[in-house]
């Protein structure tokens, strides 16, 4: 057998200032083919499992381009076309093949391109034809249109959020298509529409419980191949945004059809129950004041450059300002202007400087003040479990009493290693705010005394009911209140 396989991948918060072109790739991932490193990042599992796969069957595997974006704004038209010509034009070379096999993210949007997924599908489909097998893992954080699932045989989604589980699934999608190859199987893919959009962490309840059981059900019945619950992306503006429930059968339609309405129903039936509970910049700032034991973590958790946002926000850092905090430190806040003005200055200078906040509405505003500057570091790395994390040149800048840590690559804040290259740490803070939704806390809670997850200010579009959206359905929930009695009412 000869299989092809490629990656091409990243989030689009179509409400983020900052637009990714082909340098955004190449700073993230950009490997042309043969040249994946041995160890995957996030949606290009399937290459690396695909080499074990295909040198234990004595398959060919051809290689194609692999790109990956961290998730950011707007696609650049030109960039987003060049690379999918790229791996089209190696697709093309490498026929006759037997399979497909890709990595994608699945909430792209470039320029011009609202579903730039299904139109790279869909090309794919038109070159290899439609008795070839094309199968994808994608990101539950994206969006499942009709156009994908015109295009491909069948779709693999992380489960795990945080993505604990990317490798994990690369392999379901490999043993399946394995199967399919060798004529065991035949998937046929049954999607249920939940019409709602909700953040659903599997590290607590009830999604923790979802996840198991549906992970029980694929190990216990063998006409199911794989079930999997696309959350959606309330951050892109996209015509097919929403949460979806996608079950794989070996050729069982009924049964997958009655399967993921059964999901996808309970998954309606418990929404807005999912996420952590969130207080406001002065309930956080008040409670993490008062607690007795330290520190306390405040996690500024909308504020996330995972999720696209410049990470610039200074709503926290005004209201510890303000409340006159004290022990406290905050990483980071981007701002390379400011880092060049600091390094300019160097270590141990004192200057007037306005920082954060410029990249959105939404996000406070810029913080004037006479600042120090304590410590500067030149591409500056935190740890992120077995590998590290740049985070670029980086000022330790101090105002007030309050340790800040400036940067100049978006990061969001993954480890308290963040802190202590900077010079600061952070078990001897009373406070430390960090900018991260999730992935955060498996290593802060190992050294914080409470978390507090704080939505301050509107730099993400956190608030479906209330987000201007001008592409996305608005007869879904939580826009209205149940659209399922309002559709089945009328039908
Ligand atoms: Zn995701």
């Amino acid at each position: 057998m000869r299989i092809f396989t490629a990656v091409l991948a990243t989030e689009t918060n179509t409400f983020s200032p900052i637009c990714v072109d082909r340098r955004a790739f190449e700073a993230s991932l950009y490997a042309p083919p043969g040249m994946h490193p041995e160890t995957p990042t996030l949606c290009s599992a399937p290459i690396t499992v695909g080499r074990r796969v295909a040198a234990e069957k004595g398959w060919e595997l051809i290689e194609g381009t692999a790109a990956w974006a961290d998730p950011a704004g707007l696609v650049n038209r030109r960039t987003y076309e060049d690379l999918r010509d790229e791996i089209l034009d190696q697709l093309r070379a490498a026929l006759p093949v037997d399979g497909v096999v890709l990595g994608l993210h699945g909430a792209m949007v470039a320029d011009g391109y609202e579903d730039t997924e299904g139109d790279f599908l869909t090309r794919v489909r038109e070159i290899v034809g439609p008795d070839i097998l094309v199968c994808v893992e994608l990101d539950p954080h994206s969006h499942l249109t009709k156009k994908r699932l015109a295009a491909v045989d069948f779709l693999v989604y992380f489960k795990e959020f945080p993505h604990t589980d990317f490798v994990d699934r690369a392999e379901d999608l490999w043993r399946i298509a394995v199967d399919t190859l060798e004529g065991r199987v035949k998937p046929v893919m049954s999607v249920f529409d939940c019409r709602m959009i909700d953040v659903f962490p599997t590290s607590r309840e009830p999604m923790r419980s979802f996840v198991d059981k549906i992970m029980a059900m694929e190990e216990a019945d063998e006409d199911i191949l794989s079930i999997s619950v696309i959350h959606g992306f309330m951050a892109g503006d996209v015509p097919e945004m929403g949460t979806k429930l996608l079950v794989v059968t070996d050729n069982k339609p009924d049964k997958g059809s009655a399967l993921a309405r059964d999901l996808g129903l309970e998954l309606f039936a418990k929404r807005g129950t999912f996420i952590m509970p969130q207080i406001d910049e002065k309930q956080a700032v008040a409670e993490a004041m008062a607690a007795s034991s330290w520190p306390v973590v405040i996690a500024d958790l909308w504020d996330n450059p995972g999720g696209g946002t410049a990470g610039d926000a200074t709503v926290v850092l005004q209201e510890l300002l303000d409340r006159g905090a004290r022990d406290t430190a905050i990483g980071t806040i981007w701002d390379p202007m400011a880092v060049q003005i600091c390094m300019a200055a160097g270590e141990g200078a004192e200057i007037p400087l306005r920082f954060g906040a410029k990249s959105a509405p939404g996000t406070g505003h810029p913080i004037d003040g006479i600042v120090k500057i304590v410590r500067l570091v030149a591409n500056a790395e935190m740890r992120f479990g077995e590998s590290f994390a740049p985070f670029g040149d980086a000022a330790h800048i101090e105002l007030d009493g309050i340790d800040i840590i400036l940067n100049s690559t978006r990061a969001q804040s993954f480890d308290p290693t963040l802190f202590s290259v900077m010079g600061i740490d952070p078990t001897q803070k009373k406070i430390l705010v960090i900018k991260s939704t999730n992935h955060f806390y498996a290593s802060f809670s190992k050294i914080a005394s409470e978390i507090l997850y704080c939505s301050a200010g509107t730099p993400y579009p956190n608030n479906p009911a209330r987000t201007p959206y001008r592409r996305a359905p608005r007869d879904i929930w939580p826009m209205v209140a149940d659209p399922h009695a309002a559709k089945e009412g009328v039908a």
